[in-house]
């Protein structure tokens, strides 16, 4: 018998967690959090800065919850300072209300 064992064709759209709630989304649903060598943890609009890298999804809980219990410290293995989480409490779209985007695009080449 031959097995007619074709992989599905699906287009696989890459799936990210929330480091918080656990819940899944592809990449566009979540916002990326990038831990930086020298300049602490910043919010990754592009996806593309290297360095290791954790997902919130888009609920200002699970935000708030990251910045209070540390989950995301623990993610990103890395201790949070004020202006870590200054940087990130102002990136979250729903509280800042308007999407700063900095244009720095360094030309950082690798990703994780
Ligand atoms: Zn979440």
């Amino acid at each position: 018998m031959a097995k007619q064992g074709k992989p599905a064709k699906r287009r696989r759209v890459p799936q990210r967690t929330c480091v918080v709630c656990r819940s899944t989304a592809d990449k566009r649903g979540l916002t990326r959090l990038v831990r930086t060598p020298d300049e602490g943890v910043w919010v990754d609009p592009t996806g593309k800065r290297g360095g290791r890298g954790a997902y919130l999804c888009d609920d200002p809980a699970c935000w708030n919850r990251a910045l209070a219990v540390d989950v995301l410290a623990k993610a990103l293995r890395t201790t949070l300072t004020e202006s870590d989480r200054d940087r990130i409490r102002a990136a979250h779209p729903s509280w800042s209300g308007d999407t700063r985007e900095d244009g720095s695009n360094e030309g950082e080449s690798g990703g994780d």
